[in-house]
């Protein structure tokens, strides 16, 4: 498994590693898919990464900002399409885009996270309301 840095965030400052408490921030581990494994001080993220990639892993923390800003630009841009689709009334186009962007960039930030929730519960709402229309639909063409 290669473990690589996903971002950086001050939301957390506990790491979860050795559970050293008021860190300033914690550093975001994932998986190749970029699954999150876990949130860590600095110094601890560069033990997982030194000891997974077999090498002294240096210069953490700026390449934790530096991912973090990269992932936040996709973030953005991911949101962007979603909103446009949305836009467009293309309910399923948006709810794939909002479905990649969570899987390729990871939703962090509280504004990403609350955000991607509430696209995903206006996807359920008109799924519920297109449901429903079909059913009016059938039962009409069919009573
Ligand atoms: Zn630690």
């Amino acid at each position: 498994m290669n473990i690589t840095i996903i971002g950086i965030t001050d939301e957390q400052t506990t790491c979860d590693l050795c559970g050293r408490t008021e860190l300033r921030s914690t550093v975001i581990l994932g998986d190749e898919d970029r699954t999150e494994i876990g949130r860590y001080g600095s110094v601890c993220a560069g033990r997982v990464l030194s000891e997974n990639q077999g090498r002294k892993v240096t210069g953490v923390l700026d390449m934790a900002r530096k991912a973090e800003m990269v992932r936040r630009s996709y973030v953005m841009d991911a949101f962007g399409r979603v909103i446009r689709h949305l836009k467009a009334g293309d309910v399923a186009k948006a709810n794939w885009e909002r479905a990649q962007g969570k899987r390729w960039h990871g939703y962090i930030r509280p504004d990403e996270i609350a955000l991607d929730a509430k696209v995903l519960e206006y996807v359920k709402a008109r799924h519920r309301e297109a449901t429903a229309l079909n059913w009016v639909d059938w039962y009409a063409a069919n009573k």
